[in-house]
C-alpha cells in the first residue's frame, strides 16, 4: 500500500453532491428547513453489503500490516482531505441535517471530523508489560480485530461516523459504514473525501435503512459493532449480533440532569447552560435535557436563561445568522411538540417558546424553557432531544441528587455551583459516564467517553478508545 499523491483537491459543493448520488433511481433526502429536494441516496442490499463486507475483510490484512505509524499517516491525510473540502461538506450537512452553518453547528462539526482524526493518530499505544520478575515475563498487546461495522445516528452524522472509524482504522481494523436512512448524504461524502486518501477497501458505506444495519451486526464477516443511536436499537444489535458474539460499543440514549447549586452565580452560567442543552438545537445526545435548580436562585436562574435564549436565532441553516435549526425530521418535531403539550396540559408554566408556527415550513420547534414542572412529567422523564428544556425547582441537595440518579440511563450530567469542592463532592455521586463541573457535553478527543446503565458501554476517545478497538492478546514466558 502506497501513500497517495501529497495535494488534496477542493471539491465544490456540486462536485461533492455528484460523487454521492446514483445515476438513477435512490430515494429523495429533503432539507428539514425548507422541504426542497437535496439529493438521491442510493438504497443498498443484503448483496451491496456482502460485497462491502468482503472488500473490507480483503483490505484488511495488508492494512494492519502497515503498523501504527503508516496507519497515522494516513489519518493526518484524511484529515487534510476533510479540511480542503470543508465548506462543501459544511454546505451538504447544513442541507441534509438543519443544521446552521455558523455556531457550534455545521462548520463546527467538519471542523471536529478533521481534530478527531489528527488526535487519534498522534496516540502512542505501547504494550503493556505486566509482569517482569524471576518468574517470567507477560505483556499486553491490542492487535486488531478484523472488520468492523459503523452504525451511526442523524444528529452529528458525520462527526459521529469519524468517532468510530478513526480509532477502528488507526488500529488496523477495515470499516464498513451503515449512516442513518436520515443523513446518509453527508456520511457518503464524508466517506468519498476521506477515499480520495485511504487505500481501496478500507472504508466502505452502505446505504438504506434498519434492514441494512441489522444485517450488519449479524453479518458473520463483522467482528465488532461500533454504534450510537436509540437504547432500543442498541438492544436490538446486542441480540442480533449474539450469535457471532461480536464485540460491542454502544453508545445509547441519555437524559442528562444538571444540578445549580445554591452558591452558583445564575448571570455568570447562563449562557454555558444555554449551550449546554441547546447544542444542535437540543439534538444532542449528551445535551442538558432536565436541569434541576435550588430554590433560593430558582427565579433568577429561569430569569437569565431566558434572556440568553430568547436572543438565539433560529431559522434555515444556509443563512449565515442561524445559531439554532430545525428538528431533523418530522418524528422528532412530533416528540419535543407532544412532550411540550404534555408538560402544558399538566400546568406547567411557559418561560419562552411552546408554541410552533403552523404557516412556518420546515421542522422548526421554538426555543422553549419550561418552569413549575414535576420530576415525573414525561418532559423531564423522557429523552426529548430538541429545543425543549424543563427546569425543576429543589429545595436540598440530597433531593437534587436523587432525581438526577432516578432514571435508567446515565451518559452525562453537570453540577454548577462556585465552591468546586462541593461540586466536585456531588458529581461523585451522580450515575453518569461523564460529570461536567460548570460546563455540559463538552467532548476532548484525549478524555475517554461512554455511558453509565441504560446509556451503554464500551469506551470512545482517547487511548482507551483505541483499547476498544483492539483484540486484547497476551504474550507471556
Ligand atoms: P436510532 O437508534 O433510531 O438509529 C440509529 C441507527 O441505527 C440508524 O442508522 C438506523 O438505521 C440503525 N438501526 C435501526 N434499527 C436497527 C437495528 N435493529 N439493527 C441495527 N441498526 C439499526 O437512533 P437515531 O434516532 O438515529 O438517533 C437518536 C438517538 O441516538 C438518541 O436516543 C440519542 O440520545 C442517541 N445518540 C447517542 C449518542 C451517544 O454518544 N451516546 C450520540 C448521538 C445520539
Amino acid at each position: 500500500m502506497t501513500i497517495q499523491s501529497q495535494t488534496t483537491a477542493t471539491l465544490s459543493y456540486a462536485d461533492l453532491l455528484a460523487s454521492v448520488v446514483p445515476a438513477e433511481g435512490g430515494r429523495e433526502i429533503t432539507d428539514p428547513a425548507t422541504g426542497e429536494v437535496v439529493g438521491r441516496a442510493p438504497e443498498h442490499t443484503a448483496a451491496d453489503l456482502d460485497a462491502a463486507v468482503a472488500a473490507a475483510r480483503a483490505a484488511q490484512s495488508e492494512w494492519a500490516a502497515l503498523g501504527h505509524e503508516r496507519r497515522s499517516e494516513y489519518l493526518n491525510r484524511a484529515a487534510d482531505a476533510v479540511e480542503a473540502s470543508a465548506e462543501a461538506l459544511a454546505e451538504l450537512l447544513s442541507r441534509e441535517q438543519g443544521k446552521p452553518l455558523n455556531g457550534p453547528n455545521a462548520r463546527f462539526e467538519v471542523g471536529a471530523c478533521a481534530a478527531w482524526l489528527r488526535a487519534t493518530a498522534a496516540f502512542e499505544l505501547e504494550p503493556e508489560v505486566l509482569v517482569d520478575d524471576d518468574g517470567g515475563r507477560a505483556e499486553l498487546h491490542y492487535r486488531p480485530l478484523g472488520v468492523v461495522g459503523a452504525i451511526g445516528p442523524w444528529n452529528w452524522p458525520m462527526m459521529i461516523s469519524v468517532w468510530q472509524l478513526a480509532p477502528a482504522l488507526r488500529m488496523g481494523n477495515t470499516v464498513v459504514m451503515k449512516p442513518s436512512e436520515y443523513t446518509p448524504l453527508s456520511v457518503l461524502a464524508l466517506a468519498h473525501v476521506l477515499n480520495e486518501v485511504l487505500p481501496e477497501g478500507v472504508l466502505r458505506v452502505v446505504s438504506g435503512g434498519r434492514e441494512v444495519g441489522e444485517g450488519l451486526a449479524a453479518h458473520p464477516g463483522v467482528d465488532k459493532i461500533m454504534f450510537t443511536g436509540s437504547t432500543a436499537t442498541g438492544k436490538a444489535i446486542i441480540r442480533s449480533s449474539a450469535d457471532t458474539v461480536k464485540r460491542l460499543t454502544l453508545e445509547l440514549g441519555g437524559n442528562d440532569a444538571g444540578i445549580v447549586l445554591p452558591d452558583a452565580d445564575p448571570a455568570a452560567i447562563a449562557q454555558d447552560l444555554f449551550w449546554g442543552a441547546f447544542i444542535n438545537t437540543g439534538q444532542t445526545c449528551a445535551a442538558l435535557k432536565r436541569l434541576y435548580v435550588h430554590e433560593d436562585l430558582y427565579d433568577a436562574v429561569c430569569q437569565a436563561l431566558t434572556a440568553v435564549a430568547a436572543q438565539m436565532p433560529m431559522g434555515v441553516g444556509l443563512e449565515e445568522t442561524n445559531v439554532l435549526g430545525p428538528l431533523q425530521n418530522k418524528a422528532q418535531f412530533d416528540i419535543v411538540a407532544n412532550l411540550v403539550q404534555a408538560a402544558k396540559d399538566a400546568g406547567a408554566r411557559i418561560l419562552l417558546g411552546g408554541d410552533p408556527d403552523p404557516d412556518q415550513p420546515g421542522y422548526f420547534y421554538p426555543t422553549t424553557l419550561v418552569a413549575d414542572i414535576d420530576n415525573d412529567n414525561p418532559l423531564v422523564a423522557t429523552e426529548q432531544f430538541g429545543p425543549a428544556l424543563p427546569i425543576v425547582k429543589y429545595s436540598t441537595v440530597e433531593e437534587a441528587i436523587a432525581m438526577a440518579n432516578a432514571l435508567d440511563v446515565g451518559l452525562g450530567a453537570s453540577v454548577w455551583g462556585t465552591d468546586l469542592d462541593q461540586a466536585r463532592a456531588v458529581a461523585a455521586r451522580i450515575q453518569a459516564g461523564t460529570v461536567w463541573i460548570n460546563k455540559h457535553g463538552a467532548v476532548d478527543p484525549r478524555v475517554p467517553f461512554g455511558g453509565a446503565k441504560q446509556s451503554g458501554y464500551g469506551l470512545e476517545f482517547g487511548v482507551e478508545g483505541l483499547k476498544h478497538l483492539g483484540a486484547p492478546q497476551v504474550i507471556s514466558y
